[in-house]
């Protein structure tokens, strides 16, 4: 595999990054991930909207243009002939003398790699996902997308370890978002409930772009908080990502969800969203 890291495209092996790089020693990083549907990049433009956010949040410069940073991903979808899977992106402060305070003038570094994956006949998302809810221990800006993810991951594989697929978290008896995926419910009258942005969760592109094709079908959405007991209740429920494109959840807990199957609203939003992405593929 063909790998992208501070101006050079090498193979993974050998590939390097400084190992007083920020992102190392203080996950002083952001990211992205980009589905690639058919050879193309799903919300692109979206996915770099995001990424400036989150540098400027953390006032990291930009390593290069957006046309750049296209010019990257196209290089790279090419050079691996990737037709279907997802495209990381990292962007950390760069190589500093260790120390808390942070440089003056940073030299961002830049990595890209690629990973194939059946987005579209994933297993999954047949079956639909089985998760466990967990206390919510992250930092508090969660809308900044950050490498951060030390909690995130303990939570998954304590859920993968509880023979389930992943965690949805909860802070003062409300589910945020799953670990890496925002998270929904839909009410016994179809009504499609799902958390308000704020700085408690990511805001998925794949999230606002769902809410915006349900909507034009005609999906009633509310965006509001839920509690847990709400949702083992509910008619069904999901989660959404990159990766995961819609993903029905079967069972919250051990309580099963809409009988255990996958439910009517949340198969006809998986493929509304995989038939407006398709549509809107950036090659
Ligand atoms: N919430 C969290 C915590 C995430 O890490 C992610 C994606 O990685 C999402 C939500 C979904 O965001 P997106 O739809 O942009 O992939």
């Amino acid at each position: 595999r063909t790998v992208y890291v501070n101006g050079q495209y090498l193979p993974e092996t050998e590939a390097t990054l400084s190992i007083f790089d920020r992102g190392i020693l203080f996950a002083d990083a952001v990211y992205e991930v980009t589905a690639v549907l058919d050879g193309g990049l799903v919300d692109f433009d979206a996915h770099m909207r995001r990424l400036a956010r989150s540098l400027g949040e953390l006032d990291i410069p930009a390593p290069c243009s957006d046309e750049t940073l296209l010019e990257i991903h196209r290089e790279l979808l090419r050079r691996n002939g990737l037709r279907e899977g997802l495209i990381y992106l990292q962007v950390s402060r760069g190589a500093a003398e260790r120390d808390f305070l942070m440089p003056d003038e940073p030299t961002p570094s830049l990595v890209l790699f690629t990973q194939e994956k059946a987005l579209l006949e994933s297993p999954t998302a047949k079956r639909g996902i089985r998760v466990i809810t967990v206390p919510d221990q992250r930092w508090r800006r969660c809308d900044i997308k950050t490498t951060q993810l030390l909690y995130p991951s303990m939570a998954k594989t304590e859920a993968v370890r509880h023979g389930a697929d992943d965690a949805w978290m909860v802070h003062e008896g409300t589910v945020t978002e799953g670990t890496s995926n925002n998270a929904y419910i839909v009410e016994p009258d179809g009504t499609v409930v799902t958390r308000q942005l704020s700085e408690a969760i990511l805001h998925g592109i794949t999230r606002s772009a769902v809410l915006a094709y349900a909507r034009e079908a005609g999906v009633p959405i509310r965006e509001r908080a839920f509690t847990v007991a709400e949702a083992k209740q509910a008619a069904e429920a999901f989660i959404t990502s990159a990766t995961s494109l819609v993903t029905p959840v079967i069972n919250i807990d051990g309580h099963d969800i809409g009988g255990g199957t996958p439910g009517p609203v949340v198969r006809r939003i998986r493929e509304l969203y995989i038939e407006e992405s398709r549509r809107r593929l950036l090659a």
